[in-house]
């Protein structure tokens, strides 16, 4: 049997909120009972008019009205306390679900979709402390009709079994309904948690969308999406609706029965008048008795699928986190070496298992993209990867820098296996520059100052002078200080791509890993940058992915890969001399 790792549980945050959750409950139920109260104290008031004892009905009045205000600052405390409470355990949440999020491996950021994501760790942690506060007002209120109807029982029996009757049938349409509902609302949610995705997906690649015309085949994607939605919303509410009218049938003839025989018994002096109007004044309430006997169960059942969307992004069996071991280095020489490496892409689908009643992967497809990868890089050399799309280069970075693991084999750094570095030091020992950096919505100096706050002046313009950036940053009004807006879509590709090199240098990691980074830099820029790269030379261990050949011939050692084997190394003069097919790459790009 699989076994449920999961370390936080909706009674880790209550338990921190623990008195306060019991006050809440407490003055709620007081609140609640007091409605009791004042029903049958009004009966009371109702009984003395009929007998003329005006005064003492004055009386029971004023006792009412005292209820009442007691209850309303009750209601007022409760409000305090649920606004108070709630948003400390949301945020906690949120704040533990983003913690989690970075834990993950990138692997499975891309097995899934964003909507899950999004689902989980915005929408269902809210659903959760919302439901919670409506079951405790339920559960309440639910204890004070029961008083109600214990008051109707002991004034006549008859009338007090319809009333039971009523309730009794009315809950088990509402239990048959809840059912329903359930299997049609996790439709619902994989319709919506759909449109999300692309909505996100729509957002993200907007000018793609643009520029390849794929805004008719994606509207109809959406519409389609919305399509299946609306379809899945139908069925859902008229579902409820025909429920919903079975029930209210059946509580209308209830009432209408239990009325007649009330004024029946009434006629013949079985009944007071108080025990009517109680009767009467509580026909009303039962429809609310129905709802809360029903509502418990599908509000349990709510906050148990939402718990269980948030918590299991903590079961590592179902989104693995990455792994570190505790192996400590303050100095890191940045010696690479991969011994027998194999690696496959296996991309996973979360599937409900019928039988476990569990959500599980299951594999969709799997690419097998390297099956014994051995090459050593010595420290502060700079090594280049080539070959064509496909062959497997940026795989490579993403096994060094532990985006994903090696199925087999070893990838050492200074002799020891990345998987024994903890965290502090495999973060340390290399910095990642790829195809498309993600440069935040700050400014420039904040962009940079982010991996190094304490960085200076004389710093920055050094790393952006490298970077062959600091022409364009001191001819901005705002020089440093100039926004760059979300994503730096106020930047180049090639601006951006320059920044990130920068960011990159500014950490001072030993080892600087290039994917394909100066691919949107225009002829002058790339050779600038590459002189900067080239620079390094001696000082880091720099491993580049270029498709242009000419941007590493610098490089001391260049891998030439095919299908995942590198099939020749050595300098760019020793590859150009002797191997046909990286000088006919490399004669193809300088046409
Ligand atoms: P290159 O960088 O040389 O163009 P990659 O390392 O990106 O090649 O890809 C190597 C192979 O792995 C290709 O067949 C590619 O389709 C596949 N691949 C790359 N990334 C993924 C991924 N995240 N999931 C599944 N397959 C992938």
């Amino acid at each position: 049997m699989r076994k449920n790792k999961n370390k936080l549980s909706l009674g880790t945050y209550c338990g921190k909120h623990k008195v306060a959750i019991f006050f809440y409950v407490l003055i709620s139920l007081i609140a609640s009972l007091t409605l009791a109260a004042t029903t049958i104290l009004m009966a009371e008031a109702i009984e003395n008019i009929v007998e003329k004892n005006y005064y003492i009905a004055i009386n029971y009045v004023i006792c009412v009205l005292l209820i009442d205000l007691f209850r309303w600052s009750c209601w007022y405390i409760t409000s305090f306390m649920y606004h108070k409470v709630s948003g400390q355990i949301i945020s906690q949440m949120y704040y533990d679900l983003s913690k989690q999020s970075f834990r993950l491996t990138s692997k499975v950021y891309s097995d899934n979709e964003s909507g899950l994501f999004m689902k989980r760790m915005i929408d269902a942690p809210k659903a959760i402390v919302e439901t919670f506060a409506e079951f405790v007002q339920i559960t309440t209120d639910l204890i004070s009709s029961t008083i109600v109807i214990l008051y109707v029982i002991s004034i006549n029996i008859f009338v007090g079994l319809i009333l039971v009757g009523i309730i009794i049938i009315c809950v088990v349409l509402d239990r048959i309904r809840v059912k329903v509902y359930e299997k049609n609302n996790k439709k619902t949610f994989e319709t919506e948690q759909k449109i999300t995705s692309l909505t996100t997906e729509i957002i993200e690649s907007e000018k793609d969308i643009k520029s390849l015309g794929l805004e008719q085949t994606l509207s109809e994607v959406a519409k389609d999406n919305y399509e299946k939605n609306r379809s899945a919303v139908y069925k859902e509410s008229t579902t409820e609706t025909h429920f919903w009218r079975a029930r209210n049938l059946t509580h209308d003839i209830g009432c209408a029965l239990m009325l007649v025989i009330s004024i029946l018994l009434l006629d013949k002096s079985l009944m007071t008048v108080a025990a009517f109007m109680v009767v009467y004044s509580h026909k009303g309430n039962i429809y609310e008795l129905i709802s809360c006997i029903t509502e418990i169960s599908s509000m349990v059942s709510s906050i148990k699928l939402n718990s269980q969307r948030v918590f299991s992004l903590f079961d590592e069996e179902l989104f693995e986190v990455e792994k570190f071991g505790d192996v400590h280095l303050d100095v890191i020489d940045g010696e690479i070496e991969f011994k027998n490496v194999a690696f496959t892409y296996r991309d996973y689908e979360l599937t409900k298992d019928k039988k476990l009643k569990k959500e599980i992967k299951e594999l969709r497809t799997q690419t097998e993209v390297f099956k014994d990868l051995s090459f050593k890089v010595p420290k502060n050399k700079m090594a280049a990867f080539v070959g064509k799309s496909g062959s497997g280069k940026s795989t490579i970075l993403n096994l060094m820098s532990k985006i994903y693991n090696a199925d087999n084999g070893e990838i050492l750094i200074d002799n020891t296996n990345i998987q024994d570095f903890d965290k502090e030091t495999l973060r340390n020992s290399f910095t990642l520059v790829n195809q498309f950096p993600y440069i935040f919505d700050m400014t420039i100096r904040e962009n940079l100052q982010i991996v190094k706050p304490e960085a200076t002046e004389k710093e920055l313009n050094e790393v952006l002078r490298q970077a062959s950036l600091e022409e364009f940053v001191s001819g901005l009004e705002m020089g440093l200080d100039t926004k760059v807006g979300e994503k730096g879509i106020k930047l180049s590709g090639g601006q951006k791509q320059r920044l990130a090199i920068a960011r990159a240098l500014l950490r001072s990691a030993p080892i600087i890993l290039f994917d394909e980074s100066t691919s949107s830099l225009d002829n002058i820029a790339q050779a600038e940058v590459k002189k900067n790269i080239s620079a390094l030379k001696g000082r880091k261990t720099t491993i580049v992915v270029a498709h242009r050949l000419s941007t590493i011939k610098d490089a001391d050692i260049i891998f030439f890969l095919h299908e995942g084997v590198i099939v020749d190394q050595g300098t760019f003069e020793e590859l150009f001399e002797r191997n046909k097919q990286f000088k006919e790459m490399f004669l193809a790009e300088n046409i």
